[in-house]
């Protein structure tokens, strides 16, 4: 098991990553001063549900905790301030009050929903993050919860930290395989913009951690959260460094939005998103030669690496400047210097966005 601290101004929570660790639950929340007199709610989907919910359940209960529980259907369309209010209901039916706690146990959608869920209930209550994707190592660490409304992803949420992240490796066995080559793009992601030893480690480990090896997965996952837990750590509400964690995800959002929801994962969009913007930091020329390597190393994890011939690069940069990261219309990217280093670079000529997004069609 392997134990990383994320400390911000207000909070300090601890950040378990290993195996078996579901049955250890009681234990890991005694750590954190939690007791069986705190009542406890745990959230999670119909695809989590009939995995792990009764064996979270249960050890929690034989531990003499007194436990409820709330499942919404899978998926990104659950996100929503209607799923909130069901939530909230079934809290309140089942006696949940201000010193109760929220167990979120599932992916990025259950972890942000429950998390919110967790920020409002009575003005907000403590609760405990169980990422069970890949992805989720990434969204159960910074304390960004919320949900979606229909005019945009994310659009209403709070900072809301947890009060501890367990990640149980055993639970990415379950995983579809294109859901982990996706949360492998996050990984990627954070290696690129922080790390270059990491980045070649990801690059030698590829075999072992495509297989899921326990060992290495744990290694992988503690890798990513320590990336961010630092970032987070120095700007908790994203003033500057936090914006950094958006490499790859100016054109990635653009292509998720413009492909239709669903037709990329997030990864996989990130993951092109990527590519392209090292081409971008290139034709800059604030960097020379990482296209080629970050192409590589997406490819080797069977992400993919080319817009389809069909994008057009209108409408992407339509919305590109509909994101709300593109501060008054104007183009800002996270872009890299190296590999293992990025820089925020405001007023990009559209010109240069043009030309890589062709490029990029392959
Ligand atoms: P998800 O939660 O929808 O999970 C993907 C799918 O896998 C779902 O169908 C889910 O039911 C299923 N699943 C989960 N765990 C499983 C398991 N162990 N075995 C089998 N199936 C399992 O999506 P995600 O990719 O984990 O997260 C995406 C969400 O995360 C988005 O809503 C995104 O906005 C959010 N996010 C938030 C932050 C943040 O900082 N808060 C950061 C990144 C992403
Ligand atoms: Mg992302």
């Amino acid at each position: 098991m392997r134990t990383l601290w994320v400390e911000t101004t207000t909070h300090r929570y601890p950040i378990q990553i290993g195996s078996g660790l579901l049955q250890r639950l009681p234990s890991l929340l005694e750590e954190v001063g939690w007791t069986p007199e705190r009542r406890l709610f745990v959230v999670t989907d119909t695809q989590v549900a009939p995995l792990y919910l009764k064996e979270a359940v249960t050890t929690l209960q034989q531990a003499g905790y007194t436990v409820g529980s709330v499942v919404f259907p899978a998926g990104e369309s659950s996100k929503t301030l209607q799923t909130l209010e069901q939530m909230t209901g079934e809290a309140l039916r089942q006696g949940l009050d201000r010193k109760s706690g929220i167990l979120a146990l599932g992916g990025g959608v259950v972890g942000d929903a429950a998390g919110f869920l967790a920020a409002t209930f009575m003005r907000g209550i403590p609760f405990v993050q169980l990422p069970t994707t890949l992805l989720a190592h990434d969204s159960s660490v910074g304390g960004k919860v919320g949900v979606n409304h229909p005019l945009g992803k994310n659009m209403i949420g709070a900072f809301h930290q947890p009060d501890l992240v367990v990640f149980d490796v055993d639970t990415l066995k379950t995983l579809p395989s294109r859901e982990i080559a996706s949360g492998f793009a996050e990984v990627i992601k954070e290696a690129l913009i922080w790390d270059e030893t990491f980045v070649r480690w990801l690059e030698e480990n590829r075999a072992g951690l495509m297989a899921l090896d326990a060992a290495r997965l744990v290694e992988a996952i503690a890798g990513g959260c320590r990336m961010k837990a630092e970032v987070v750590s120095q700007d908790e509400k994203e003033s500057g460094l936090r914006a950094i964690l958006n490499y790859g995800h100016t054109i990635g959002h653009a292509l998720e939005a413009v492909a239709g929801y669903g037709q990329f994962t997030h990864g996989e969009a990130v993951a092109i998103g990527m590519v392209g913007e090292a081409l971008l930091g290139e034709r800059l020329g604030l960097t020379t030669n990482v296209s080629q390597r970050t192409q590589a190393l997406i490819q080797s994890y069977g992400l993919p690496y080319q817009l389809p011939t069909t994008a057009e690069v209108d409408e992407l940069l339509v919305a590109m400047r509909r994101d709300k990261k593109a501060a008054q219309g104007a183009l800002t990217f996270v872009l890299p210097r190296g590999i293992g280093s990025v820089e925020i670079v405001k007023e990009v000529p559209e010109a240069a966005v043009r030309q890589v997004l062709t490029q990029l069609k392959g």
